[in-house]
């Protein structure tokens, strides 16, 4: 007798780990590896009760149809639609925030730097400083001595691994592109990327935020605020890392730099007024946005 299994994937699994798990699994339709499937399926459900039934029905000669192709679809469309709508709302209620709030692409990507561990107030300080010194200009700022603009920086918190890190950066900016910002990014979105992801200090978040509120490229960027966010709404999984958190932005929006932009700095203005470590809800604009809306969890 046969019989023919359908294996489900839960309609807000992760969405990348969905896509991964899909096309493995459909491209071993005999499932002789049993192994393999039991860690695909496992993956999905994020239980071992149901793979290893189905293993024994396997080993029993049952034949399984796996079929994730119309759950998948599913989940891409939900989070397509749980990401737009994300968008609108905060938008309709906070309206435009204009970012980043900075004079140049350089003041950008110093404030990017600067604000590493720190809060804004702190950043707008040292700003305000460098501008007051004149030296918010690549070149000076690059034959700056580096205990001198640790010294100017000094309310940004962590001041000399700072200053180590801008002088990176400036090295970096004068080795490749001569000191000029824009031949900088007049270079491939992905080959600045991956370079820059090489500067010492230079984590994705920072990168993002320079690529996309200084060069303008339509990158998105994820932070902690992000991932909370998401998190508490189950869009993404514990395990969820940044990588995955900015293609679920990107696969379900248009590549559109000033969306991004906008985006970003709605999430950021979301997490610090209501989904704090104590998530606020009651006046939150995402309130009742999903129905697996893990407010109970402690995030
Ligand atoms: S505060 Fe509540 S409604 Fe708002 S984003 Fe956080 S969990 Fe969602």
């Amino acid at each position: 007798m046969e019989r023919v299994f359908y294996a489900r994937t839960h309609p807000f699994a992760g969405y990348y780990s969905g896509y991964k798990t899909f096309t493995t699994v459909y491209r071993v339709p005999n499932l002789s590896h049993n192994k393999t499937f039991r860690y695909h399926l496992n993956s999905i459900n994020g239980t071992t009760n149901q793979a290893d039934t189905i293993s024994r029905w396997h080993q029993r000669g049952v034949r399984i149809f796996i079929s994730l192709q119309p759950f998948f679809e599913m989940t891409t469309r939900r989070h397509k639609e749980t990401v737009r709508n994300i968008y609108e709302r905060l938008y309709q209620s906070i309206g435009p925030l204009k970012w980043w709030p900075a004079d140049s692409p350089f003041e950008v990507i110093i404030g990017a730097i600067l604000t590493q561990n720190t809060s804004w107030t702190n950043v707008e300080k040292a700003i305000k400083v460098l501008k007051e010194k004149n030296l918010l200009d690549p070149r000076r700022l690059y034959s700056l001595r580096e205990k001198a603009l640790a010294q100017a920086i000094k309310s940004s918190g962590f001041f000399n691994l700072k200053a180590k890190r801008i002088k990176s950066f400036l090295r970096f900016l004068f080795e490749h592109y001569q000191g000029s910002i824009d031949r900088m990014f007049s270079e491939d979105t992905e080959t600045l990327r991956e370079k820059m992801l090489k500067i010492n200090g230079m984590g994705p978040e920072t990168v993002d935020s320079i690529l996309l509120y200084a060069g303008g490229k339509p990158v998105f960027v994820v932070d902690a605020y992000t991932r909370r966010i998401l998190l508490r709404h189950g869009l993404i999984s514990e395990k969820a890392g940044y990588e995955e958190m900015q293609h679920l932005f990107m696969d379900c929006l248009e590549k559109d730099a000033a969306l991004f932009n906008e985006y970003h700095a709605l999430l950021v203005h979301t997490g610090k007024h209501h989904c704090k470590k104590q998530h606020n809800c009651t006046l939150c604009p995402l309130k009742g946005l999903t129905r697996r809306h893990r407010v109970a969890m402690a995030h």
